[in-house]
C-alpha cells in the first residue's frame, strides 16, 4: 500500500457537504495548508442526500487518509464520527453548518476556517466520548456527539423551516418552538444504568454529551464530553407557566425544587415511550420512535484541532 511506504506523503480526506454555501475557496484553502505542512493532495468526497457522510468516511479510510475532515454541519460531523469512532484516525472539523454545535462545544472559533484547517492537519489531539443510540423500530444504530432527544425538542427539529434555519440559525428553532406550543405529554419510562428513574408523562427527554446550544443556552450545565457519562434532561412542563419554568430551570441550572426539569447522569439510558414521538440526533430529525437505548463510549473519538 502506497500510504505505508516511507516516501508517501500524508493525505487528509475532506468530506464536504456541497449543500452548505461558504464564501471561501475551500479547495485553495486546503491546498495551501497541505503544501505548508508537507502533506499530499486531499482526497475530496462529497456528501449526498442519500449518503450524508457514512459511505464517504468509509471510503476515506479505505484510501488511507491520515485525518478525515468533516466540512459541513453537525449532521456531516455525526456521520463521519460514526465511522471513525473506535478507530485511530483522527477527525478534523471545518465548521460550515448553521449550528456547528460540536465545534462550539470544543471551543473552536467557527468563523476561522484558516485556523480550523491548520488545526486539522497539525493541531493537538484530544479524545471525546461518543454516544451510541440503538433503536429497534426501525432497526438502526447511530452515534451522536452533542445531543439527542425524543419529544418536544425533536418536534422542533422536524418543524423547523430549513430556509429560515439557514438564514437566522437558532431563532428558527425558537420560532418552531412557539408554533408547537402547547404540547401533549407522553408517558415515558426512563431506565438509567439499569434502574428506572422516571415513569410518568413528560414532554421531552434530551440526552447530552455536550452542554451548549446556540444562543448561549446551556441545556446540560454539568455535561463534559470526556467524563464517560451522558447527561439526561427530562422536561415535563406543568400548568399555564410550564414552559417558562422549564426555561427558568435551565437558566437557573435547574437544581431547585422545580420538577419541570430533572437531570440525571449515567453510562446508559433506555427510553421507552407509550407511543411514537419525534426523534432527533445532533439536530437531524430521524423520524419517529418509541424506544431507544443510548450508551456512552468513553474516549471513542479522536479530534485534531
Ligand atoms: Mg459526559
Amino acid at each position: 500500500m502506497t500510504a505505508n511506504s516511507p516516501t508517501a506523503l500524508k493525505r487528509p480526506a475532506i468530506i464536504i457537504n456541497p449543500a452548505k454555501p461558504v464564501d471561501i475557496d475551500v479547495r485553495a484553502l486546503a491546498a495551501k495548508h497541505c503544501s505548508e505542512n508537507g502533506w499530499g493532495d486531499p482526497i475530496w468526497l462529497e456528501t449526498t442526500k442519500e449518503d450524508p457522510g457514512v459511505g464517504q468516511a468509509k471510503e476515506a479510510l479505505k484510501q488511507g487518509a491520515d485525518v478525515v475532515i468533516a466540512a459541513g454541519g453537525d449532521g456531516t460531523v455525526r456521520c463521519v464520527a460514526e465511522v471513525l469512532s473506535g478507530g485511530d484516525v483522527p477527525m478534523g472539523l471545518l465548521p460550515f453548518g448553521t449550528g456547528n454545535l460540536l465545534a462550539r462545544n470544543l471551543g473552536m472559533d467557527v468563523t476561522d476556517f484558516d485556523g480550523a484547517m491548520a488545526g486539522a492537519l497539525a493541531g493537538t489531539e484530544r479524545t471525546i466520548d461518543v454516544v451510541r443510540a440503538a433503536r429497534n423500530d426501525p432497526d438502526k444504530e447511530q452515534v451522536f456527539l452533542v445531543m439527542a432527544g425524543v419529544g418536544y425538542d425533536a418536534t422542533i427539529m422536524a418543524d423547523t423551516n430549513e430556509d429560515l434555519k439557514d438564514k437566522v440559525g437558532w431563532l428558527a428553532y425558537v420560532d418552531a418552538g412557539i408554533r408547537n406550543l402547547p404540547g401533549k405529554p407522553v408517558k415515558a419510562t426512563i431506565v438509567l444504568d439499569g434502574k428506572t428513574v422516571v415513569h410518568r408523562g413528560v414532554r421531552s427527554v434530551m440526552v447530552g454529551n455536550c452542554g451548549k446550544v446556540q444562543g448561549g443556552l446551556e441545556i446540560f450545565p454539568d455535561a463534559k464530553m470526556d467524563d464517560g457519562l451522558l447527561d439526561v434532561a427530562v422536561l415535563a412542563p406543568r400548568g399555564k407557566f410550564g414552559w417558562f419554568s422549564v426555561v427558568a430551570g435551565m437558566i437557573g441550572k435547574g437544581r431547585g425544587k422545580d420538577t419541570s426539569v430533572e437531570y440525571y447522569q449515567g453510562k446508559s439510558v433506555e427510553i421507552t415511550l407509550e407511543h411514537n414521538d419525534d426523534y432527533q440526533l445532533d439536530g437531524d430529525h430521524e423520524g419517529d420512535g418509541k424506544h431507544v437505548l443510548m450508551t456512552i463510549e468513553p474516549g471513542a473519538l479522536t479530534i485534531r484541532m
